[in-house]
């Protein structure tokens, strides 16, 4: 990986983009609650990678009328935590051990992949993925970042 300090919001913001056309269709709000001016150190190309996979699975796991994705982020003096806050289907407590395996799916034409490649990119850039879930409520995944050396 190339590895160099970047500003997360501004990914964000860009991968939001990217996807707004889904997401409006399938009417689906997006509630970004980054502040400006985070730095994280990763590959850029990475980050886009993890960032649309999260939030792809985030927009597939919602069938409710009211749809929502939140974005919060926290800071430590050594690491940045970003939240990805669904109130989707939910993980089984029997998938729970499984989602990062490669082919893993619940979906009829999922190809299993996507989480899988969010591990092996963020275990390079020195980064990790952690869940919390519940059945019928939603689902939060927390990327949780390398600040940049000079910050
Ligand atoms: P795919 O999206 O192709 O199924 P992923 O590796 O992206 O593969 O996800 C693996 C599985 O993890 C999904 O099939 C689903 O069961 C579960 N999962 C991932 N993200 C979510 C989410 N936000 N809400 C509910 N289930 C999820
Ligand atoms: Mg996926």
């Amino acid at each position: 990986p190339f590895k160099e300090k970047l500003c997360l919001p501004a990914a964000v913001k860009g991968v939001i983009q990217l996807l707004q056309n889904k997401m409006e269709k399938e009417n689906i709000q997006i509630v970004n609650n980054i502040p400006q001016d985070i730095h994280i150190y990763m590959d850029k190309h990475h980050l886009r990678q993890v960032l649309i996979n999260v939030l792809l699975n985030a927009i597939e796991s919602i069938d409710k009328n009211e749809k929502r994705i939140v974005l919060d982020l926290k800071e430590t003096p050594q690491h940045i935590l970003l939240s990805i806050r669904d109130n989707g289907c939910g993980i089984d407590p029997e998938s729970f051990s499984k989602i990062y395996n490669p082919f893993f799916t619940t979906k009829p034409t999922g190809t299993g992949l996507g989480l899988f490649v969010c591990y092996q990119l963020l275990v390079e850039n020195e980064a990790e993925i952690m869940v919390h879930s519940m059945k019928n409520e939603g689902t939060t995944f927390t990327i949780q970042f390398k600040r940049p050396e000079e910050d």
